[in-house]
């Protein structure tokens, strides 16, 4: 069969192309895809417990070009989620990127605040400065500070995803460790931050889901090729494997992930359960405003008014008794909560004629039912580093990306094990090595590139570099740009 375009690739980039080029109605596209699904590794899918598992490593996407968030909003709605990553440093764990909070956990008090001063008078507040720069700094104290970071932070980690020390690779590596002058948290600053509310593969499958776009999954182009008749092909595989490894292999890390299906404990921990109860004091508090006509005459309000407060107040007590997650705070709770509840139905009926008390009882009776299927986490957020300790370099919670719409009493999480790619059948070239002599020979591969006509190689395999996905979509549209003006298509 001929086709006008084959594309090479189901991933994001070889999806975005498709897409656009399927504009054109009467053009005839064929996707080919070696792996058993569409999405590369941006892939995700639904476990035993109804909960989103990125195969490939956790994706959050990010992204201040307005027109790139405007694109893929078509095809998905947002969970918007900001992201947060915390470090493993000294038995603690430390927000990173390095910024105040982090220097106030790792630090005694008066460095910290020293410390803290120091950068916010050299650099202002909100600044991002390149640890490499802060290392260069006359002040000793900030020094100090870029040498913590860069030992406990960076070099391990760096060690570990690379297999090479930080000055064996492009200075752009170090270069991009920042340490934020600011409280800001969140791992990316980004306007534009969210994950894909049914997740990436069904975004990109509605991408595709055209009547002139084929897909072959489960098909090396390699085994096809002298098969296939087409105007133009569009490539997002390995740019070296194209040309035959002609000038030698690009070298690729690749990764492997262990996944697992944990069990949480049935309740929140004290913190959370301090903070329920305070919530339940103020419903107390309300309904006792709102009905303070009744209540004078009322003795079984009062009563279970009396009983309610009580509830609350033994409710901060058991979350003040026990730290962490214990079992006899489990029951204590369970047996408080169905007394409340019992008492709030009984409540209702006194109730019945007063809309807004029966409003608030309602809401009650919901947030108490909450508090008892409340649901813990493996950790305190989506992804922890290990940069020092252990063979993984982090573990990603997938559950905190839909946070609040789970709930439930297993979890699911991924270590991520960083390791060699040998080129073997089933590995995955995950990242692009940065070091200069990689790109050289990734230069002369583009050479041989540019020379062909009716092929375009796009993607970060085809590129030989690592794009985030906003960037990736980016360069696909501008390659769809050029690939329509060569075919006079506008
Ligand atoms: C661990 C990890 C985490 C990431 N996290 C983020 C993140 O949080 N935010 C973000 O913005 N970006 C993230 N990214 C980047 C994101 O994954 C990429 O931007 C995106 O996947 C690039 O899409 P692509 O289509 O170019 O490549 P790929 O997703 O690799 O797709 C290429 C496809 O081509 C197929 N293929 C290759 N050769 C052939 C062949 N010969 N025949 C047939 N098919 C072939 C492959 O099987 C693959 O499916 C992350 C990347 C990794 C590795």
């Amino acid at each position: 069969m001929k086709f006008d375009y084959v594309i090479v690739g189901a991933g994001l980039t070889g999806c975005v192309v498709a897409e656009q080029l399927s504009k054109f109605e009467n053009k005839k596209i064929l996707i080919i895809e070696k792996r058993n699904h569409i999405a590369g590794n941006c892939y995700d899918f639904r476990n035993e417990n109804n909960i989103i598992i990125h195969k490939y490593g956790p994706h959050i996407f990010h992204t201040n070009n307005k027109k790139v968030w405007k694109y893929l909003s078509q095809f998905t709605e947002w969970e918007k989620y900001q992201h947060r990553v915390q470090a493993h440093i000294d038995g603690m764990l430390v927000p990173v990127p390095f910024n105040i909070n982090s220097i106030h956990k790792c630090f005694p008090m008066t460095v910290a605040r020293e410390i803290e001063l120091a950068l916010i008078k050299k650099y202002r507040y909100g600044a991002k400065i390149s640890i490499l720069e802060l290392r260069k700094e006359d002040d000793e104290l900030l020094r100090m500070l870029a040498d913590y970071v860069y030992d406990k932070v960076f070099l391990g980690y760096t060690v570990k995803q690379w297999d090479f020390r930080p000055e064996e690779l492009d200075e752009s590596v170090t270069a991009r460790i920042p340490v934020f002058v600011s409280r800001d948290d969140r791992y990316f600053q980004d306007k534009y931050q969210g994950i894909p509310k049914l997740g990436y593969t069904k975004m990109i499958k509605r991408m595709i889901n055209k009547p002139n776009i084929q897909l072959l999954l489960n098909t090396d182009f390699g085994t096809v090729k002298n098969d296939l008749q087409y105007e133009k092909l569009i490539f997002t595989g390995m740019l070296d494997e194209y040309f035959n490894f002609e000038y030698g292999k690009l070298p690729y890390r690749s990764l492997r992930f262990e996944f697992e299906t944990v069990d949480l404990p049935p309740i929140a921990n004290s913190k959370d359960l301090r903070k329920a109860a305070d919530e339940l004091l103020n419903d107390i508090y309300n309904i006792r405003q709102v009905s303070s006509e009744v209540f004078n005459d009322s003795k079984s309000l009062r009563e279970i008014y009396n009983t309610l407060i009580n509830i609350s107040s033994k409710l901060t007590d058991a979350s003040s008794e026990s730290s962490g997650y214990t079992k006899v705070l489990i029951e204590r709770v369970d047996e408080l909560l169905k007394i409340a509840s019992g008492l709030l139905n009984e409540a209702k009926m006194l109730f019945d004629d007063s809309d807004e008390l029966l409003k608030i009882s309602n809401e009650m009776l919901m947030k108490i039912t909450d508090i008892r299927i409340k649901p813990s986490r493996y950790q305190p957020v989506a992804q922890v580093n290990y940069p020092n300790e252990y063979d993984y370099t982090r573990i990603t919670e997938f559950i905190h990306f839909y946070f609040p719409y789970y709930y439930q009493n297993q979890s699911a999480i991924a270590r991520e094990y960083p390791i060699p790619f040998n080129h073997g059948a089933n590995e995955i070239p995950y990242y692009p090595i940065p070091k200069k002599e990689n790109n050289e020979l990734a230069d002369k591969y583009k050479e041989l590139a540019k020379e062909l006509e009716n092929v375009h190689f796009v993607g970060r395999l085809a590129d030989y570099k690592y794009y985030n996905m906003d960037q990736i979509i980016e360069r696909a549209l501008g390659a769809c740009r050029i690939i329509n003006r060569e075919q006079g298509q506008t």
